[in-house]
């Protein structure tokens, strides 16, 4: 049996490979296997800072602008260096610790990759 997906377009599942692309016989479409598997990868969202940089789990950040704890008298002052970041699913999409502050969460948008 193959392992194929069936064609996107008329769903036969008689479509084979014809070096990187997929072909379906009954209705000649073709299209490129890696760039289906990537379209349905893992869902992947791209989480990107306030000048366009890809944010990745682990990096380093610094906060460009003053931002209030929620819940508390506290800021986190612009240039505050946020290491070893995680993202996140959410409005703020950023999972980190911030030294004298804590776990918080912080919005993508407002901050920089080092
Ligand atoms: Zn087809």
């Amino acid at each position: 049996m193959s392992t194929l997906p069936p064609c996107p377009k008329c769903n036969s599942e008689y479509t084979y490979e014809d070096g990187q692309m997929l072909v379906c016989p009954e209705c000649a479409h073709e299209w490129s296997a890696t760039a289906e598997a990537e379209a349905t990868g893992e869902g992947d969202k791209v989480i990107k800072d306030s000048v366009g940089n890809v944010l990745q789990d682990g990096d380093t950040i610094t906060v460009i602008k003053d931002l209030k704890v929620k819940g508390s008298s506290l800021v986190v002052k612009v240039g505050t260096k946020v290491k070893g970041i995680r993202l996140c699913d959410g409005d703020h999409d950023i999972d980190c610790k911030i030294d004298g502050i804590g776990a918080m969460k912080l919005k993508s948008e407002f901050v920089r990759k080092v």
